[in-house]
């Protein structure tokens, strides 16, 4: 199959064609090992990028800088200084997001219609949210009386400060708002960071770092380092001068992470794995579930953690439903998201594609039946057609493990089985996201008490939003991201006392 989709842009090649390294304390700097990797356009399977590969002494060097930066002029800035800079680097994503659209769907495999909406839209809006909160973040006068100090003749109050030096591990799934979820929070406490991007997409997240320098935030306050999570990552996870790792990724090295952290009791904090239930009611509104548990699913081609790839159906309309996703599947247009045409690009790499196709293989041996999908495009790069297995059970394995893929398992339950429903909801050992579909509120709220997820939305899947906490529970993580909480864990509170 020939390739049609438009180039990208002479900005874009430009960025592309430079030396990319890693920016401790406001500079680019080369490996001292002089080691690089390559970057590939998942669409195509071939380089656009080469990147210095770090390791222990470059993420010592961006620990150091990310110290020295916290006791520096960051120190000085008043809580409006920081909300301008946060509401500087909107405007700079939204001037430069033509360029980061197309870095996007390059090194991650986006289609343009999503990455175009990412970084126009969800990004700016994101940094603009946390832009109000500096001038926010408040601590509390208490009624303590110290040593028996009457009323008058003591004051006791908690101050709210930056945690101190963060290191965040993000993932290659949507490279972009990763980044931006550990920055944005970073900015708005006082924190000073390292990132350590996917090494399998991070190109954007090395172009926001430099646009949060054109924002004005002095050097060594975002420093980034690349390289692998075995090298780089393990390295800032066990750093001593780290006091906060902020993770994203697969529940297996979260506990890594975890383990890596005790060594100087770093706070942790964590965004796991899912494997989020859909139930649809017998009651609910076909013309509302089928796009969207087809858009839950696939969304991202299913690289998404909260995407919605258990469907439990109930069985008077589970043919209808099941045959109306599968045509949505069906005509979805497979291709590079340089192709405005395309709506469904491709999985992140050759390995992810074998992973993809050996869960389908697996539920059909154990049984599940393959509507729709379940093959690779003769084409190049890594695609993977949208697929629906149906007459799944809890115990095969596309069903209880998270395959990160456009891979829908669809089970149905008959009158009076909520019960059995929601305990089939919450079989599995992640908790992130759910749904539940129909148009009996008080059911609906039944079932949203039931689903153990740190988010739950009815008639609508992933209802993501700055403004609404996110993460997981179970195995999906600890801690939240976004809205207000998202903010707690860049901040400690010192309680003071005073007499006189
Ligand atoms: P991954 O766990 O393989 O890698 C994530 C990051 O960790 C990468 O930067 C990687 O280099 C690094 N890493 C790998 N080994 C490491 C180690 N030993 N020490 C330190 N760092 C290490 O995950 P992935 O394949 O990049 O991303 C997919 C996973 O991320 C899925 O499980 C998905 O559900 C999860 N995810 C969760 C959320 C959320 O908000 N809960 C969001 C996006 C992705």
């Amino acid at each position: 199959m020939t390739d049609t989709s438009p180039g990208p842009s002479r900005t874009t090649l430009d960025f592309l064609g430079r030396e990319h390294g890693h920016l401790i304390n406001g500079r680019w700097r080369p490996s001292v090992s002089g080691e690089t990797f390559d970057v590939q356009d998942p669409a195509t399977g071939g380089c656009i990028a080469r990147v210095a590969a770090g390791g222990a002494a470059e993420i010592d060097a961006a620990v150091r800088a990310a110290r020295a930066a916290l006791e520096g002029p960051w120190s000085r800035f008043t809580a409006a200084q920081r909300s301008a800079v946060l509401w500087k680097v909107a405007d700079l994503v939204q001037r430069d997001h033509q360029l980061l659209c197309e870095l996007e769907i390059l090194d991650s495999g986006l289609p343009a219609s999503l990455a175009g909406y990412i970084c126009a839209t969800v990004v700016p809006e994101f940094f603009r949210y946390y832009a109000g909160w500096p001038t926010k973040i408040e601590g509390a006068t208490v009624p303590a009386s110290p040593q028996g100090k009457l009323p008058g003749e003591s004051l006791s109050f908690t101050l709210r400060e930056p945690i101190g030096v963060v290191g965040a591990i993000t993932p290659w799934n949507s490279p972009l708002p990763m980044a931006m979820l550990k920055i944005a929070p970073v900015l708005a406490t006082g924190c000073t960071l390292v990132l350590k991007p996917a090494e399998l997409a991070p190109l954007t997240a090395m172009r926001l770092a430099e646009i949060c320098a054109e924002a004005g935030v002095p050097d060594g306050v975002i420093n980034l380092v690349n390289g692998t999570g075995e090298s780089a990552g393990a390295a800032l996870a066990a750093h001593p001068g780290v006091d906060k790792i902020a993770f994203t990724g697969s529940t297996e090295v979260g506990r890594l992470i975890v383990r890596a952290a005790a060594s100087n009791l770093k706070k942790v904090t964590l965004e796991l794995g899912g494997k989020s239930p859909m139930m649809v009611l017998a009651d609910a509104d076909l013309e509302q579930v089928i796009p969207g548990a087809a858009r839950a699913c696939f969304f991202l081609q299913g690289q998404n953690c909260m995407a919605g790839t258990r469907l439990f159906v109930h069985e008077r309309i589970h043919d209808k439903v099941v045959e109306g996703i599968a045509s949505i599947a069906r005509a979805m247009k497979i291709g590079p998201g340089m192709d405005p045409s395309s709506d469904f690009g491709p999985l992140i790499s050759a390995r992810q594609r074998e992973r993809v196709a050996g869960y389908v293989e697996a539920g059909r041996r154990e049984g599940a039946e393959l509507v729709c999908g379940g093959r690779s495009p003769a084409r190049p790069g890594y695609f993977f057609e949208p697929t629906v297995l149906i007459r799944t059970r809890n115990d095969m394995t596309p069903v209880s493990q998270e395959i990160f893929g456009p891979v829908l398992c669809v089970q149905s339950f008959g009158d009076g089985d909520l019960d059995s429903v929601a305990r089939d909801a919450n079989s599995t050992v992640y908790g992130l996201s759910g749904s539940v579909w129909t148009r009996d509120l008080g059911c609906a709220m039944q079932m949203v008490r039931r689903i153990d997820a740190g988010q739950v939305s009815v008639n609508i899947h992933a209802a993501i939003d700055p403004a609404m906490p996110f993460g997981g529970n179970k195995q999906s993580g600890w801690g939240r991201e976004f809205g207000k909480e998202g903010l707690e864990p860049y901040l400690k509170t010192k309680g003071v006392s005073m007499t006189w």
